[in-house]
């Protein structure tokens, strides 16, 4: 069993209204009384960055961290409607999603692209979340770990040995959103061969970075995942929307 402290992490994609964010972080706060167990972050919409990061300033002793979904690969300038980690960093934000599989898919990111945002994170003390995984078709095809390992390679290469500060999410395509899980044991069998991969890279020190299981994970089949010996935390989509919910899975870890 992998002894770092465990991260669940809460993806809110796009969804919320400041109201409903207000109601929604209030009741996470309010529920999290156990501060010492594990990390939470709660990662979402760049509008919302600043409501969120003032609700976590009220709150006095919150575990709770701010998450951004993407950022841009470029520092400034004329990159309309893109917002760079420098901005990121002046609302509070410690973590940012890289290379979410939505990104990959509806807006076209490559492994380089990924890699260089991943980078730019790094470059800037905001711990990237990068997100590899496989789609249904290529798990049937047995290519899930030329596929993963192929995506972690391209941020293995050009962080060199930044990698030990990273966060990975390994999140099979097919199983976000959808309902369907990967097994405790599927999932920790592709936990491994990141393991491995990171310490080929790093060697020792890739013991301390966080590997996180993406995917359905609910408040029902939480424990079990987080009990993998390479399962280090969550990247928690539906659930996370759910104060309840959330609050059960953080207590799972
Ligand atoms: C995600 O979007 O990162 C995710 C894991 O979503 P869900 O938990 O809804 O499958």
């Amino acid at each position: 069993m992998n002894s770092v402290k465990k991260l669940i992490a809460g993806n809110w994609k796009m969804n919320g209204s400041l109201e409903s964010n207000t109601t929604l972080l209030k009741s996470i706060l309010d529920g999290d009384t156990r501060a010492d167990a594990c990390d939470a972050v709660v990662c979402v919409p760049s509008v919302y960055l600043s409501q969120i990061n003032s609700l976590i300033q009220d709150a006095a002793s919150s575990r709770v961290r701010l998450g951004a979904q993407d950022l841009s690969a470029h520092e400034k300038g004329a990159y309309t409607g893109e917002i760079s980690v420098s901005m990121l960093k002046e609302f509070g934000v410690s973590f940012v999603i890289v290379g979410h599989s939505e990104r990959r898919q509806f807006h076209h990111e490559t492994d380089q692209l990924v890699a260089i945002k991943a980078e730019r994170a790094l470059g800037a003390g905001v711990t990237p979340i990068v997100c590899v995984g496989e789609t249904q078709e290529e798990r049937e095809a047995g290519l899930t770990e030329v596929i993963v390992k192929r995506q972690l390679a391209a941020v293995i290469h050009l962080v060199g040995h930044c990698i030990s500060e990273i966060v990975v999410a390994y999140e099979p395509v097919w199983a976000i959103g959808t309902g369907l899980t990967a097994t405790p044991e599927q999932a920790q069998s592709v936990h491994a061969v990141l393991r491995a991969q990171l310490n080929a890279a790093a060697g020792d020190v890739a013991q301390r970075i966080r590997i996180l299981y993406g995917g359905s994970m609910n408040a029902s089949n939480a424990k079990s995942l987080l009990t993998q010996p390479d399962i280090d935390g969550g990247l928690i989509g539906g659930a996370s929307l759910k104060a309840l919910d959330f609050l059960s899975i953080i207590a799972c870890a």
